[in-house]
């Protein structure tokens, strides 16, 4: 198995989360998303029947990429929607803000994008990652200006913003990595113009 390419190498399973032999590690405290629960799983002797291999035996790395490309673009929708609200006092905190909402559209445009090429039956690889990538800085960018608008009060617990650029992070970093979307969307690019 070990001089597999990587798309042979792994197998896809459904384990159902009682089954004897699986344990659950500790819960992860994390920078941000605290409601989420994440914890190391360990599988020990666990037994899965045949019926439960995911498409065959081989298969399991086409079914982990298929599975991005419909997770990778919604991943990002949910924090960029948010936007404070604001007394504005200067045309440059409103530039600001005017540069934020630019950037939310744009990013809510890529997953729709993203979106419609499954709608259409087309393998929507380069633009879930394009979605992703370009979502998941938006909302970093657009988190920490909105600390920056609301000046202290945007630092301290009191004020919903700071849990925001916390929450934020975690969208650069799972299901691929900001970097990791970068090498799929350059991949996927030049591909388009091999013979
Ligand atoms: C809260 C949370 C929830 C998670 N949930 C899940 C989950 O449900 N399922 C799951 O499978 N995983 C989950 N993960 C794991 C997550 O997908 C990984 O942390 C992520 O893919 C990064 O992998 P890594 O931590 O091993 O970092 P590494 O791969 O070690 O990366 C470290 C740094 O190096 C960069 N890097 C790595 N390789 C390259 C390269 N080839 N080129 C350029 N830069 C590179 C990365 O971009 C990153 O900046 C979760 C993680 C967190 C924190």
């Amino acid at each position: 198995m070990l001089n597999l390419p990587a798309g042979k190498a792994f197998t896809g399973f459904i384990v159902d989360a009682d089954t004897p032999g699986i344990q659950l590690g500790r819960k992860e405290m994390n920078m941000g998303q605290r409601c989420s629960d994440t914890r190391g799983i360990t599988f020990e002797d666990v037994r899965v029947p045949a019926e439960n291999v995911l498409i065959g035996e081989g298969a399991g790395f086409k079914v982990a990429m298929g599975a991005f490309d419909k997770t990778r673009p919604p991943v990002n929708t949910l924090h960029a929607h948010r936007c404070p609200l604001l007394r504005i006092q200067h045309q440059a905190i409103a530039f600001l803000l005017a540069e934020m909402a630019m950037k939310v559209e744009l990013a809510r445009m890529a997953y729709q994008r993203s979106a419609w090429e499954v709608d259409e039956g087309r393998r929507n690889t380069f633009y879930a990652s394009i979605a992703k990538a370009f979502a998941g800085d938006i909302a970093n960018q657009v988190a920490s200006d909105a600390v920056q608008i609301f000046g202290g009060n945007g630092f301290n617990s009191e004020y919903p913003v700071e849990k925001l650029m916390r929450d934020a992070k975690i969208y650069q970093i799972y299901e691929g990595t900001a970097q990791i979307q970068r090498l799929i969307i350059s991949r996927e690019h030049l591909a388009k113009y091999k013979n």
